[in-house]
């Protein structure tokens, strides 16, 4: 076609063709990973497509913030278009891949759309795992995306308000129970929020409970909290919690719910307890699409279908095909054959080291093994109390909080969020308040059953116009 009829300047013509030419490095996810891919390969003589299901990036590290009302969806989250917007050779494409070509070098998105690529960088994340309870997810939901954190909070805060209206004991207190699954980083970060959230925050908002009669539990199934910590962390962790009001309970396994039961396993016994809240931070799963890549190159992957990849984090016998983050098992680092954990941390190593990776290969110049040094990990727990191990010195209390607000801040992705939650903790920290207390969606618990929630809502009418028969809301 010539300049003419696409009206095209021959220089923006020929610029386009050079663009075309470069080699094109696709980017799936634009999660911690592959964002940071992205942006490493910035001013690198390729063209990068990065491809993400959703238009923007998610600082999940908060995600119990949203969760609790804390922070608003938008303050953790920033569109990948206005993140990459300076990098002239990124396109961003909104769009879901189904499927892979490892030999034919394409991806397949969910319309049918296909992109060809040079080199593939797959970081597509994790979802978390039930260990083959799939159906607990309904009543019990994990965190991993905006739409979970919300649900979690429309749950947290609708269960407020049902044990405002509720008559009987035994349910109100069914209500009032919260119980959180998994004593890992999320799980004490929730459970603590929670706790916040119980005894200071609304603790003179309603008329018929007593917020302080909430009961929190956090679950685990080893013998301490924040397995993965050092000892001393874990107990300085669990006598916050305490301080705070949450029941910790370790070695305690669920092995059922069913409604608002849920059946514990502690010490050989099972013991059933009323609970409507139930959170679950307990594991996760790797994305599916580690499974596709498994069966189109014969890969190995891992019990939680993380792939085994490569020392420079290929795909063996994929030299153009890498995975980055919580998809990737990467166990060439320790002795003991460990792969390295699923953290925000690994993941941003590992798309800087791949954008480097890459473009070593092209100017032909020699790749060293990813090498992940870990600046240490942290957890908070509430107000002025969190864990730190700096792998130099561990911490806790106040000062492993202060240089947990700190790191936060600083790894959220853009300056207007940065200064919006900055400004958001000051003022949760002096008033207690959290602002973001919204109930979105339907009215419905999951584990009450709809004649319970009728049965509710007919005792409301009760309740509010002081009538002594039971009217049907
Ligand atoms: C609640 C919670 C708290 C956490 N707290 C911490 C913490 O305090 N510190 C820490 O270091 N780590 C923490 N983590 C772990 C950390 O967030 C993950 O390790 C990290 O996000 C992994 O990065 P990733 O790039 O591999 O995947 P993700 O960040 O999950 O990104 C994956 C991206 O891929 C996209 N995607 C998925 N499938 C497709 C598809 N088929 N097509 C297109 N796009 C797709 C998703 O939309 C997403 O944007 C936490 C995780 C959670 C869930």
């Amino acid at each position: 076609m010539t300049a003419a009829l696409t009206g095209q300047a021959p220089t923006a013509q020929k610029t386009t063709a050079q663009q075309n030419s470069l080699h094109h490095v696709v980017i799936v996810g634009g999660g911690f990973a592959g964002l940071y891919a992205a942006k490493s390969l910035g001013k690198a003589p390729v063209r990068v497509t990065l491809i993400d299901k959703r238009n923007f990036h998610l600082f999940q590290p908060l995600l119990y913030q949203v969760a609790t009302g804390g922070l608003s969806a938008g303050d953790i989250s920033s569109p990948l278009r206005s993140v990459l917007s300076r990098q002239k050779n990124v396109k961003v494409l909104m769009g879901e891949v189904v499927d892979i070509d490892p030999d034919a070098q394409k991806v397949t998105l969910k319309r049918n759309e296909v992109i060809n690529y040079d080199s593939l960088i797959l970081a597509t994340g994790s979802s978390h795992h039930y260990f083959g309870n799939d159906h607990w997810a309904n009543i019990a939901p994990g965190m991993k995306t905006i739409e979970d954190a919300l649900e979690v909070r429309r749950r947290i805060f609708l269960a407020f308000e049902a044990a405002e209206k509720e008559t009987d004991p035994a349910r109100r207190q069914a209500l009032l129970t919260f119980l959180v699954v998994g004593a890992g980083p999320t799980g004490v970060e929730l459970a603590g929020a929670l706790a916040e959230l119980a005894y200071e925050t609304i603790k003179d908002d309603f008329t018929n409970i007593d917020p302080q009669e909430t009961k929190i539990i956090l679950l685990e199934g080893m013998d301490r909290v924040l397995p993965p910590y050092p000892t001393d962390l874990s107990a300085a962790a669990k006598v916050s919690l305490e301080k705070l009001g949450v029941e910790v309970r370790t070695q305690s396994l669920v092995t059922n719910i069913d409604g608002d039961t849920v059946s514990i396993k502690h010490d050989g016994e099972v013991a059933d307890m009323q609970a409507c809240t139930v959170l679950w931070a307990a594991g996760i799963k790797a994305s599916p699409l580690g499974r596709t890549i498994a069966e189109k190159t014969g890969a190995e992957t891992d019990r939680i279908g993380r792939v085994m990849v490569a020392s420079d984090l290929s795909v063996p016998n994929y030299p153009n095909l890498y995975i980055g983050g919580d998809l990737a098992h990467f166990a060439h680092q320790d002795d003991d054959g460990k792969p390295l954990p699923g953290t925000a941390a690994v993941a941003m190593d590992m798309g800087s080291y791949l954008a480097k990776t890459i473009k070593a290969k092209l100017a032909k110049k020699p790749v060293s093994a990813f090498k992940y040094k870990s600046k240490g990990s942290m957890a908070v727990i509430g107000r002025n109390e969190a864990v730190a191990d700096l792998n130099f010195m561990k911490l806790s209390g106040f000062p492993a909080w202060f240089i947990w607000i700190f790191v936060h801040i600083y790894f959220l992705i853009e300056f207007d969020n940065k200064l919006l939650v900055l400004l958001q903790w000051a003022w949760n920290y002096f008033t207690y308040q959290r602002g973001a207390r919204l109930i979105t969606g339907d009215d419905s618990i999951p584990a009450l059953s709809e004649a319970v929630m009728n049965e509710m809502e007919t005792e409301i009418v009760t309740v509010d116009g002081g009538k002594k028969e039971m009217v049907k809301a």
